[in-house]
């Protein structure tokens, strides 16, 4: 699809460090991580978000096996890593194509409370400067 990024990765047009890819998926490295392991696992269809998925699409449970493979791959597939997708702008979803993301490399555990707290502290921030 034009003007879509991962589309724009997808094709070839442009860069990015690709990890792993199939008939159906591509995975590559996410350009701004937040882990020292950080991998997109993006269908080659254009599906904006898993809400545009039709109920029982294979798609979603190929992403998962790739998921683990790359997991795998990583050697954290035992240490344990973080599989998840945004869905939609209240659910942090910036690209419009689906992808899930495959996190790890960092005590994920630590980085969860680091990640509540701060968003605590941003929210008393916010109400404070709402209402005085
Ligand atoms: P979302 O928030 O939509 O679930 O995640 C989108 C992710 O795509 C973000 O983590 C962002 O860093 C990554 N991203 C956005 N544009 C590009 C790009 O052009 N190349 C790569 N490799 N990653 C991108
Ligand atoms: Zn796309």
């Amino acid at each position: 699809m034009s003007g879509c990024v991962f589309c724009e990765i997808i094709e070839g047009r442009r860069d990015a460090e690709k990890v792993y890819e199939d008939d159906l998926v591509v995975a590559f490295k996410d350009a701004n991580p937040i882990a020292p392991i950080h991998v997109l696992v993006v269908p080659r269809r254009h599906v904006p978000t898993l809400n545009d998925l039709p109920e029982g699409d294979p798609i979603l449970s190929h992403i998962g096996s790739v998921a683990r493979k790359i997991a795998e791959q990583y050697g954290v597939a035992e240490s344990g890593y973080r599989f998840f997708i945004n869905v939609n702008r209240g659910g942090g979803q910036v690209v419009f194509h689906l992808h899930a993301h495959v996190v790890a490399g960092r005590n994920m555990a630590q980085y969860l409370i680091r990640a509540t707290i701060g968003m605590i502290v941003a929210w008393k921030r916010l109400v404070k400067w709402i209402w005085p």
